[in-house]
């Protein structure tokens, strides 16, 4: 989908405006996040990493997030003002918060003698579909970035998370950590050499840092456990920039932006490559451990084992744009019927419940269970491709500390098991040292 949808401005930005500058070194993209870009102070630091680029004769546009929590004070009042909002109201407040950091480092990098100007998603523009706060960005049009970065070496600073929907004109954002997106389908259009986010860890690790001291940095990863890593959630990518990066060939560098800017050796940044597997010298068996806490089990006790039932229960799950993930099915209590498990994303979970609910009758069941205190836990690694008995060995040391697996679910390079929440980060740290990935 992207392929074709960047094209056009792909054909402008490269087509119209050969390179000429012999001076150029490269084309950046750089992200700062949130936490980066806090308060005024930090995103002076930030105008120092810009300022070190566009010294070394980059071109270079960068992303901004919205300063850290600001995005979610306004996700909070807009549900203060009305639990069941607009979606289109919603993105219209949720998006203001980039446009002051864009703003903000515009007017800082300026002061320091840099050209640079801030650019709002409305004006670049970043064409997205009508899906409110959750929008796809259709088209990125690069061509005006690239003439100034080439006719008046202007650092284009670009408010991330949003876009317009080209029809209604109306403001969109593209979901949470959305601004991790924004940059990569910046770099394809403008095609960056490198799409450089800046967060507030030095690189992809193993596991969260912040729940597994001994978590290591790694050197690189490949696009597709990127992906699994991401969608099972480690969101220190949004799962969305991973896919871009991937269809376009995008090389992502994760890296610290509390690095401080003059100690970095441009010639070898420290941080973590997204590249393909084919770079990847030294693949291990497993690469990571992810969790996420945003699931909730049901379970339907009692349906008869007979043709049709699935139908029955995930039929009108899917009319209500209800994702059910892990499926387990087991025989009940009584030795003649069925129990089925399986999880929805927790913000559905109260949805799922009253749609199962008033398709009791024609599923035809005993009773049904939640339970929202659930965590999955993801094992992801290419390695596990060419190797049997990877999860064996997880369910053998979970069984060791007493955590029950309620359900399991396995693809070609990860395997994840819930289990309740209370044991998430035992049991992440379990998987860790089982698989040799500590420090
Ligand atoms: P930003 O505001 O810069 O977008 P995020 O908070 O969205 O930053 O993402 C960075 C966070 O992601 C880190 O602070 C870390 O706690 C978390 N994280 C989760 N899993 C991982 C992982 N495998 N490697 C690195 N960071 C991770
Ligand atoms: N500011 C948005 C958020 O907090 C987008 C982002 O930071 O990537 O989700
Ligand atoms: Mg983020």
């Amino acid at each position: 989908m992207y392929t074709r949808l960047f094209a056009p401005a792909l054909a402008t930005a490269a087509g119209a405006l050969p390179r000429v500058s012999p001076s150029v070194m490269s084309r950046l993209v750089l992200k700062f996040g949130g936490s980066s870009v806090a308060d005024v102070e930090h995103i002076r630091n930030v105008a120092r990493h810009v300022k070190r680029e566009v010294d070394a004769g980059h071109e270079v546009a960068i992303v901004v997030s919205a300063m850290a929590g600001s995005t979610d004070q306004l996700v909070q009042w807009c549900r203060d003002a009305s639990p069941l909002h607009d979606a289109r109201e919603y993105d219209a407040v949720v998006a203001s918060g980039e446009q002051v950091t864009a703003g903000l480092l515009a007017i800082v990098l300026q002061g320091m003698g840099v050209s640079a100007r801030s650019w709002q998603g409305w004006q670049i523009p970043v064409s997205t579909t009508n899906a409110h706060g959750g929008a796809r960005i259709l088209e990125v049009n690069a061509a005006e970035l690239v003439r100034r970065f080439q006719e008046r070496r202007e650092v284009a600073v670009i408010c991330g998370f949003q876009g317009i929907h080209p029809e209604t004109g109306r403001i969109t954002t593209l979901g949470r950590g959305g601004s991790d997106t924004s940059a990569v389908a910046v770099a394809a259009a403008i095609r960056a050499d490198r799409c450089d986010i800046y967060t507030d860890v030095d690189g992809v690790y193993t596991s969260d840092p912040r729940v597994v001291p001994k978590a290591r940095r790694l050197e690189k990863v490949a696009f597709e456990e990127m992906l699994e890593l991401a969608s099972l959630g480690a969101k220190v990518l949004q799962v969305r920039s991973v896919e871009l990066g991937m269809v376009h060939n995008v090389r992502i560098c994760v890296r610290s932006s509390f690095e401080k800017p003059d100690d970095i050796d441009p010639g070898s940044p420290s941080g973590t490559l997204i590249c393909d597997e084919e770079e990847i010298v030294e693949q291990q068996v497993v690469t990571g451990i992810a969790f996420s806490k945003d699931e909730a089990q049901i379970s339907i006790r009692r349906v008869q084992d007979k043709p049709g039932v699935a139908a029955a229960i995930f039929g009108p799950l899917a009319e209500a744009n209800i994702n059910v993930d892990m499926i387990v099915q087991n025989v009940s209590g009584d030795g003649a019927t069925t129990d089925l498990t399986f999880t929805v994303p927790a913000a559905d979970f109260q949805r799922a419940n009253d749609v199962l609910t008033r398709s009791r009758a024609s599923i035809g069941y005993e009773r049904l269970d939640g339970a929202n205190d659930v965590a999955k836990v993801s094992v992801i690694g290419i390695g596990m491709r060419s190797h049997a008995g990877v999860a064996a060995q997880a369910f053998r040391a979970l069984a060791e500390r007493g955590i029950n697996i309620r359900a399991i679910t396995t693809s070609e390079i990860k395997f994840s098991l819930l289990i309740e929440a209370a044991y998430t980060e035992l049991a992440v740290r379990t998987l860790h040292s089982l698989y040799g990935l500590d420090r």
